[in-house]
């Protein structure tokens, strides 16, 4: 899961016909990165749908599309490979990203660079908001296994590293969501089948490195980075960890050279007094806004 806002070029979500749940194949896909499709904030796509009604068909301006590497998806004047192992992760884990349609056209994206670490059979992205048991079958069959685990936090949770201890069957399969926590919060208790799997949590006291996006708390990871803790623990071997966050190591301080800033998390900035924007009027929020101050979980 991946905090509410970030530095980045575009909007929340490049407008697109009405989204269909779809698997991407590596490589296959291309991406706006840094061109100009136009955008609507996530919640208006339907809206700006019907509005922009016929303007689907019109060709794509190869001008503004910036030449990015096959392999991991950066644009090519900042690939990050040489960042990446010389030959994917030799892991037994399947990994299955549930990324949210927003997600796709972020400029600076973490699961591109994590896909491009593991090995093809061992890592799916499943992009949508809702999967069912009719038209997603291979989902719902692993959804469906023993050995499946969704990484998803709360109450019911069992922590992961704990959990693999007294297992009857040593997880095979993990689930994780790519979206900002409210995304991640819908897309979870909305789909019911994301209810099957074992719901397990990492409990970690890593801070995130993913320093140019900003984190609602210090303690909140990228997709990439849970990824990377889940898999070494899954896995057993620590390296696991160092070689997946190379790559992001890479991404920030080439962001950071480049003139973004170092986004200090909602949690350190209302607590120094520092919260650029004033309070919320919404009851919740201010809510949440004052759980975070008090450094209550939530
Ligand atoms: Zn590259």
């Amino acid at each position: 899961m991946e905090p509410q806002s970030e530095a980045r070029a575009l909007p929340d979500a490049a407008a697109r016909p009405p989204e269909v749940s779809t698997t991407r194949t590596r490589g296959v896909e291309e991406r706006w990165e840094g061109g100009a499709p136009p955008a609507a904030p996530a919640g208006d796509l339907a809206a700006d749908c019907a509005s922009a009604d016929g303007l689907w068909a019109l060709p794509v301006e190869p001008a503004a599309r910036r030449p990015e590497c096959g392999c991991c998806s950066r644009p090519q004047k900042v690939c990050l490979c040489p960042f990446l192992p010389v030959h994917p992760l030799r892991i037994s884990t399947h990994l299955y990203i549930i990324q949210h349609p927003a997600e796709e056209n972020k400029v600076l994206r973490t699961v591109p660079l994590l896909e491009a670490c593991l090995p093809q059979d061992k890592c799916k992205i499943k992009i949508g908001r809702r999967f069912s048991e009719e038209r997603d079958i291979e989902l719902s069959t692993v959804c469906r296994k023993s050995g499946t685990l969704i990484l998803y936090p709360g109450a019911e949770a069992a922590n992961l590293e704990e959990f693999i201890l007294d297992s009857p069957v040593y997880p095979s399969t993990i689930i994780i969501i790519d979206g900002t926590w409210s995304q991640a919060k819908d897309i979870f208790y909305k789909n019911s089948l994301f209810r099957l799997p074992k719901q397990v949590q990492l409990k970690t006291n890593i801070s995130s490195q993913y320093v140019i996006r900003m984190q609602p708390t210090n303690r909140c990871l990228s997709t990439l980075e849970c990824a990377a803790v889940a898999l070494s623990i899954l896995e057993k071997n620590n390296s696991i960890q160092e070689t997946l966050l190379r790559p992001l190591q890479a991404l920030c301080s080439f962001q950071l050279q480049h003139g973004a800033q170092i986004r200090l998390s909602k949690e350190y900035l209302l607590k120094n007094g520092l919260y650029p924007k004033p309070m919320p009027k919404n009851k919740r929020k201010l809510r949440k806004m004052e759980l975070l101050m008090n450094s209550v979980k939530i």
